[in-house]
């Protein structure tokens, strides 16, 4: 009798979490989400995806998908993954709704039953629970998980918000009922266990919002992230106390809104929102505008109407914007620059640098504390972070656990074994993440993307020939995207090497290719400091 947990993604890296949890007759996973990769190096990449072929040849027989929330780093990689066999899923009614508009255009049906609170599912010998928790996106949950060899609670992401804008609180007694039954094992949020002290709650950043929209003159710009309905639906009231109107601008945004409405879950507050051509017909100071683009990302409604590339709009001196939100680790520089321009247009910026008005979504120490003991588990596995917070959450648990409970420090690529005697770790390869290209939603080889960083970084060279000797005087090189100081010298010494090629090349093409692109590179040393992407052209067609 042994149960097997095998975290495929977000524990020693933030995101695409997703985690394996297999008894003997029965396997599940938890979540199934995407990374952002803020990288440079990898042009192009939109996210990252748990590699679903190699998941399923490892694990052949996954009976059931359970998703603790909606946010795209728990969620975002089904389109990735339900193509390649159409997994049962079981969720909170707000994250199935969220899940269902990934599939709006989409032949395939995903099969999502909505779980209730408290009310376990049975799939084969395991049964899961959905315990309520607060968190920066509703109906968020962790799962108690029963199988034949121990209970295991997963707390997915969570904090104690004390005042959630919504009836679905964090559920302390039932915690304490679950610890009362003995949990053997929990995995831990690590994302703020850095962290000392609590949470603060967003109710307490409503002060502090109200007091610069009231101070406001002219149109009022919140930038949140889109997911953050919760907070969406306190701007509301508040956007009614300032007498101004509500409109969304950016598409994640209504994506969110409509499922918050679907659900029922703005109520009567919904009425506060007007549409984006209504509100060029009111004056300036009735306005809150609540848009995507708070990492300062340059395709976002924020951004792009900085650029005055969205729909006529265009911030002007009496504008304020609020930025409720961090700079997530690789976005401080493009924030930076974008308030920059906002201040130089004379618009009043306000960060949570300048006033508290952005609280994280994810436990403080003195939360996670609290959970521990509430539920006093017999051992505890950080997840849900970089190793960095992995480690620091690790060596704090250590310090605060009693002798008789376990602690381990595991990565993607460990296996931990619930056995009746306890605990046990093991070794395993990996499972790859695949890079996608946001724009085609198609994964993108280790060719495609050296081609995209060759070209970003150092240019393209484009060599055209003819391959009959009586022709070769008609070799043609174009250099894009490149500068070099000595370029005539650089380009008679090609053709040099590419003649001298040509006269004892009596190959196909494509060892000629072979050989100029060769002769290229080792030309290009002397001239050029970088690696553009070189292209040939023999006979009119492209190699
Ligand atoms: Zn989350
Ligand atoms: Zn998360």
């Amino acid at each position: 009798m042994k149960t097997r947990f095998v975290p495929i993604g977000g524990v020693g890296e933030f995101g695409a979490n997703c985690a394996v949890i297999q008894t003997e007759t029965t396997t599940i996973l938890v979540d199934y989400g995407l990374m952002f990769p803020p990288d440079a190096r990898k042009p192009g990449v939109d996210y990252y995806v748990v590699d679903a072929a190699a998941l399923l040849r490892e694990f052949p027989t996954i009976d059931a998908l359970f998703l603790t929330h909606g946010h795209e780093d728990h969620i975002g990689g089904l389109p990735h993954l339900l193509p390649h066999r159409n997994i049962p899923m079981y969720t909170l009614p707000y994250t199935a709704r969220l899940i269902k508009q990934k599939f709006l255009e989409s032949p395939l049906r995903p099969l999502i039953h909505e779980a209730e609170l408290n009310k376990p599912i049975t799939c084969g010998d395991i049964k899961v629970s959905f315990i309520g928790v607060t968190h920066s996106i509703q109906h968020a949950c962790s799962l108690v998980i029963e199988t034949p060899a121990g209970r295991i609670l997963h707390s997915g992401d969570f904090k104690l918000d004390p005042l959630p804008e919504d009836n679905h609180p964090f559920q302390s007694e039932e915690f304490q009922t679950w610890g009362d039954l003995g949990i053997d094992l929990l995995f831990m949020d690590s994302t703020n266990a850095t962290k000392a002290g609590f949470c603060p709650s967003d109710y307490s950043l409503v002060e502090n919002w109200e007091q610069v929209i009231s101070r406001a003159k002219g149109r009022v710009f919140f930038t949140t992230f889109s997911s953050h309905m919760p907070r969406v639906k306190r701007l509301l009231e508040l956007a009614g106390r300032q007498n101004r109107k509500v409109v969304f601008l950016g598409r994640s945004l209504k994506r969110h809104f409509s499922a918050a409405t679907d659900t029922g879950y703005l109520g009567a507050q919904g009425n506060r929102i007007v549409s984006f051509d209504e509100s060029l017909k009111l004056p300036h100071n009735q306005l809150l505008y609540i848009t995507t683009g708070s990492q300062g990302e340059p395709r976002s409604a924020t951004a792009r109407i900085l650029r005055k590339d969205y729909h006529g709009l265009s911030f002007t001196s009496s504008d304020t914007i609020i930025f409720a939100s961090k700079p997530i680790p690789g976005n401080e520089r493009q924030m930076a620059l974008l308030t920059s321009d906002m201040e130089r247009q004379g618009m009043e910026v306000v960060t949570d640098r300048d006033l508290p008005v952005h609280a994280s979504g994810h436990a403080y120490r003195e939360e996670l504390a609290y959970l521990l003991m509430l539920t006093r588990p017999k051992a505890v596995i950080p997840i849900h972070g970089e190793f960095h917070h992995l480690l620091k959450h690790y060596r704090w648990l250590k310090e605060l656990l009693t002798p008789d409970q376990d602690l381990f420090l595991i990565e993607d690529g460990d296996q931990v074994f619930l056995e009746p005697q306890g605990l046990r770790l093991e070794d395993r390869k990996p499972i790859e993440l695949l890079p996608i290209d946001g724009n085609q939603e198609l994964p993108l080889d280790t060719s495609t993307l050296r081609d995209r960083k060759d070209m970003m970084y150092s240019g393209l060279l484009l060599i055209s020939l003819w391959d009959q000797p009586e022709s070769s005087a008609s070799t043609d090189i174009k250099m894009h995207g490149m500068v070099m100081a000595d370029e005539q010298g650089f380009l008679s010494r090609l053709r040099a090497e590419i003649t001298r090629i040509q006269r004892t090349q009596s190959e196909p093409p494509t060892q000629l290719v072979r050989q100029i692109r060769q002769a290229a590179k080792s030309t290009l040393r002397g001239f050029f400091n970088g690696k553009p992407l070189v292209k040939c052209i023999v006979n009119g067609q492209i190699y």
